[in-house]
């Protein structure tokens, strides 16, 4: 199974590799810089030469970068959207550059406007980045959201609808995060739910279209809107729901990414071994 976790990148970027392969991860995610600044400093030639051949020998594989916080595709600030296409399409290559096989980023908030209006500036943003970008092989992952405010993407259709109003979507997938659907309302406690949501992600995008799953426990209940990460089976989602979601045929190949806690050296290695002890083999 393909299973890793967030990794800092401190120090050298390539750093982060030695530290996915430490605790043993098989996909991993970073962020290509400091996800809270906009100040981006220039990757080094050397270092994504050297963060390149880690990567290749390590076999780790998807290499995922997550897009920067600041970034708001549904802003209707016309400079704070500006500054987010910009930046985000320094995000698009600065992941092309090292490698990476998805780009995930969060859509952003439509603050006082409403939802249908964030998901057009949002639409926008992204034909305007693809057109300029249609030859990059990297995908472009929407997260879905934990739904408080205007922040767009806490329902599939929010997605579907950006997805089908871009145009290059080929380069368009999502990236089903399990606190943050847990907690916008999609249970994922029983078998029902569980089967309940693919049935919606595979008639609203097809399962095509899934490409990864955050996988995280949830500190709020089910469609509380609270955004808080959990340690796999210590949440509210439970260590069942976990079991049912990674043995589930539609659920077994995708690469998965923990974000869960970080509070000691050994979490990470922690909830990695939690989630490969609920792996069961394939039924024949
Ligand atoms: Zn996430």
């Amino acid at each position: 199974m393909q299973l890793g976790v967030h990794v800092s990148i401190s120090g050298k970027i390539f750093k982060s590799i030695d530290r996915a392969k430490a605790i043993g991860c098989t996909a991993m995610q970073i962020f290509s810089h400091n996800p809270r600044g906009w100040k981006v400093s220039p990757l080094l030639d050397d270092d994504v030469r050297i963060f390149k051949e880690k990567l290749n020998e390590s076999k780790i594989h998807p290499l995922v970068v997550h897009t920067s916080y600041l970034i708001n595709l549904a802003s209707p600030d016309e400079d704070l959207y500006k500054r987010s296409i910009d930046s985000f399409k320094l995000d698009l290559e600065r992941a092309d550059m090292l490698g990476a096989t998805f780009l995930v980023t969060h859509i952003g908030s439509s603050k006082d406007r409403d939802i249908q209006y964030g998901i057009k500036r949002a639409s926008d943003a992204l034909n305007s980045v693809l057109e300029d970008d249609k030859n990059r092989k990297i995908k472009i992952l929407l997260e879905n959201t934990a739904g408080s405010g205007s922040i767009i993407g806490y329902r599939l259709n929010q997605i579907k609808a950006i997805t089908d109003s871009v145009k290059e979507n080929h380069s368009l997938g999502l990236c089903f995060d399990t606190c943050h659907g847990f907690a916008s309302g999609y249970d994922l406690r029983d078998m029902d739910s569980i089967e309940e949501l693919i049935k919606e992600i595979d008639s609203l995008l097809g399962m095509d279209r899934l490409c990864l799953i955050h996988l995280n426990d949830s500190k709020g209940s089910l469609g509380s809107l609270i955004d808080r990460h959990e340690h796999i089976g210590k949440g509210k989602i439970g260590i069942k729901g976990f079991e049912m979601l990674i043995n589930h045929q539609a659920m077994r190949d995708m690469p998965m990414i923990l974000e869960t806690p970080k509070k000691e050296e050994q979490d990470d290695v922690k909830n990695l071994s939690t989630v490969k002890g609920l792996r069961k083999p394939m039924d024949s």
